[in-house]
């Protein structure tokens, strides 16, 4: 179990609720970081008395130096900043939760100390999945995640000694906030739309993915990295209730399923807690008063982006990069309202047209896949 642990990316959602388990499981923090969200930065850091505080934007970095200077906490920025918030000798633990490829050197960096990653970045796994296993089997380093479905999933796995015996992973989908949409309907979807998910309080990034279904596609990716099975032996249902996390089917047809009400806190604290269980501020799931479980098969004419993420998961080799790259370029420019909702599925097709891929064993090949695809989608 977690003794000390340094979060990168404390100010975002998923920081800030693992700083809730912290403080109910009293893990000491080594180190916090953000992008630029100094203001709670300098709060959580009066709490939780890390060594280190990071902001990640120089400007932002500036403003905390001075805002901290009554305190013994060190302040540092950029990349550098991270890389050091990721390899403190102190912490035992790393929580990625930074958003998008920024996550990617520093997870790299924690591995290669043998820390335990607590993985909610997903970009990392998707872009260099296959490099970042290789990489924590070498240096004994365990990834557990905290993405709902893949600790679901994780969960269901313990105990299974042999891959062999599972006949197939089931990762549930909430659907998103346009489940039965046609395309036509979509096309009217604005930033403000995107933005309400029915089942989760999320970041703008992911909330956006989770109503393209791309953030479904790329948790497909992530969970054939983690958990090395191929592409054919993992399906997508959509449960629109998010109170069955994911499932594993084994070859005596057993399926074995996480319940729990949609509370990140959950996922959060065990992987921090993992092999142990204890007490948290998970909500209990109270079965009498939850909805009727539903199930039902994913859209993938109309929601574009989670087909083309399966395509990229059979491909291999750089395309997972290039969807990501294009995906997060895309996002960015629906977010700053330049492009419409449609438009995301669109321009991460060309960007898999015509970046063609190659083997993504260094993360230079990996890197550069990533900049071609923001380039063309971005065009
Ligand atoms: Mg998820």
């Amino acid at each position: 179990m977690t003794k000390t642990i340094s979060v990168l990316g404390s100010t975002g959602s998923i920081g800030r609720q693992s700083l809730e388990v912290i403080a109910a499981c009293g893990i000491q923090v080594a180190a916090l970081t953000t992008n630029r969200n100094v203001e709670l930065l300098e709060q959580q850091c009066r709490t939780f008395r890390p060594k280190l505080a990071v902001a990640f934007d120089p400007e932002a970095a500036g403003r905390l130096r001075i805002s901290l200077k009554d305190t013994d906490i060190r302040v540092a920025e950029g990349m550098e900043g991270l890389l050091e918030a990721a390899s403190l000798p102190e912490a035992d633990t790393v929580l990625t939760a930074v958003v998008g490829m920024v996550g990617l050197r520093p997870t790299l960096a924690a591995i290669r100390e043998g820390k335990r990653i607590a993985l909610a970045n997903k970009e990392t796994l998707v872009c260099a999945g296959e490099l970042v296993m290789a990489e924590a089997d070498r240096f004994g380093a365990e990834i557990v995640p905290v993405d709902s479905e893949h600790s679901a999933l994780f969960q269901c796995l313990q105990g299974n000694r042999d891959r062999g015996e599972v006949k197939r992973l089931i990762l549930t989908a909430s659907g998103g906030p346009f489940f039965g949409w046609t395309e036509e309907r979509l096309r009217t979807v604005r930033r403000s739309d995107a933005l309400k998910h029915p089942n989760w309080s999320m970041g703008a990034k992911i909330t956006v993915d989770s109503a393209t279904l791309m953030n479904k596609g790329l948790e497909f990716i992530e969970a054939m990295r983690l958990y090395k099975m191929p592409p054919e032996k993992i399906s997508i249902v959509v449960h629109r209730e998010s109170i069955i996390h994911s499932m594993v089917e084994y070859c005596d047809n057993a399926v074995l399923a996480q319940l729990g009400a949609p509370d990140m806190r959950l996922p959060i604290q065990y992987a921090l807690t993992w092999p142990s269980r204890v007490p948290g501020p998970a909500t209990p799931l109270d079965l009498l008063s939850c909805p009727s479980l539903t199930f039902a098969q994913p859209d993938l004419k109309t929601f574009r982006c989670l087909d083309l993420a399966m395509g990229a998961a059979r491909t291999g080799e750089t395309a997972c990069a290039v969807l990501n790259g294009a995906n997060e370029a895309a996002v960015g420019l629906f977010l700053e309202e330049k492009i419409g909702f449609c438009d995301i599925a669109q321009r991460v097709e060309r960007a898999l047209d015509r970046v063609h891929p190659r083997p993504a064993h260094d993360l230079e090949t990996i890197l550069e896949a990533d900049r071609e695809a923001r380039r063309v989608a971005a065009e």
